[in-house]
């Protein structure tokens, strides 16, 4: 059996650095140009689970991302793990779209490369955490979708068994394929990348799909495309204030009381 896999990923700014990110308190933009950007990290466990199932069987593994230029570092990575081919979604004209926009042009991307037999994703972004992308994606192709993913079997007679994992346990689900899984970190352990994978990636395939080279319609791409808005983003300031109490527990219980009383509480 031969499978053609595709995986999506995304480029989001490292979370080691997210304290970093600031707000412009005039326009509510957010600021990230001094925070690097990495790999969405449940992408490695998609990326992981593609390259077992090729590995077992035999077909073709292809990373999607839609995004800017510089996203195509991400999608270098996927080839350097073991992808065999790379797609990187950019125009201006997909720019600023929220989940559905973004899932409408990863599935037009994914059609003009059909027929395809299992789309993985992630389970979550850790930037924008809606986990909508996957369903999204899966519902504009028609295809069945298993989310939050911890264990996935797929049989010769092309069926995927799925463990998902639920709020006080797991639930397993079998779908036919064409599918989608979005996957949890639990699936799997990610490779590591290696000199012989770094050194394939000059023979590997990359393309960039502009506006052009998908079918869309313009309607559903970008901020026109967005049912979504925006509304306002604000720094949540933290204005509480702390007081650390030393001494004898009387002491403090006393103390407590005292400035309790003066902020008038009791
Ligand atoms: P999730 O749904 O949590 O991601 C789940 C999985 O989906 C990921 O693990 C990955 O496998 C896959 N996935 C998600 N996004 C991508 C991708 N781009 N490529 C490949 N795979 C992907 N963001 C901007 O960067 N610039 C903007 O200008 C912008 N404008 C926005 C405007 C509006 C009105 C809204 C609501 C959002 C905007 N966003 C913008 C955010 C953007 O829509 C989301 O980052 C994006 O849709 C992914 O959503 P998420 O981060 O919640 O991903």
């Amino acid at each position: 059996m031969s499978l053609n896999i595709v995986v999506c990923v995304k480029q989001v700014a490292n979370p080691d650095y997210f304290s970093e990110i600031t707000l412009d308190p005039e326009t509510g933009a957010i600021q990230r140009e001094k925070v690097p950007s990495v790999l969405n990290p449940v992408d490695e466990n998609a990326i992981e689970e593609a390259l077992r199932l090729r590995e077992k069987y035999s077909g073709k593994v292809t990373a999607i991302s839609m995004g800017p230029p510089q996203a195509k570092e991400v999608l270098d990575w996927a080839l350097t793990l073991g992808a065999d081919e790379a797609i990187l979604l950019c125009d201006r004209a997909f720019a600023a779209g929220d989940t559905l926009a973004t899932a409408y042009v990863l599935a037009a991307g994914i059609k003009a490369i059909c027929p395809v037999d299992i789309i993985f994703c992630g389970n979550e972004a850790v930037d924008g955490a809606t986990q909508q992308v996957g369903p999204q994606i899966a519902e504009l192709l028609g295809y069945p979708h298993i989310s939050n993913v911890s264990e996935l079997i797929v049989n010769e007679d092309k069926t995927a068994v799925a463990t998902r994992i639920i709020e006080y346990g797991h639930l397993k689900m079998e779908a036919k394929l064409p599918v989608l899984v979005s996957v949890s970190r639990e699936i799997n352990q990610p490779r590591t990348a290696t000199a012989e994978g770094i050194f394939s990636l000059m023979d590997k395939v990359f393309r960039t799909w502009s506006l052009n080279d998908v079918t869309v319609d313009e309607k559903n791409i970008g901020l026109t495309g967005s049912p979504t808005r925006v509304g306002k983003v604000y720094e949540q300031k933290n204005e509480r204030q702390r007081l650390i109490l030393k001494g004898a527990p009387e002491e403090m219980v006393n103390t407590t009381i005292e400035k309790l009383r003066q902020e008038g509480l009791i």
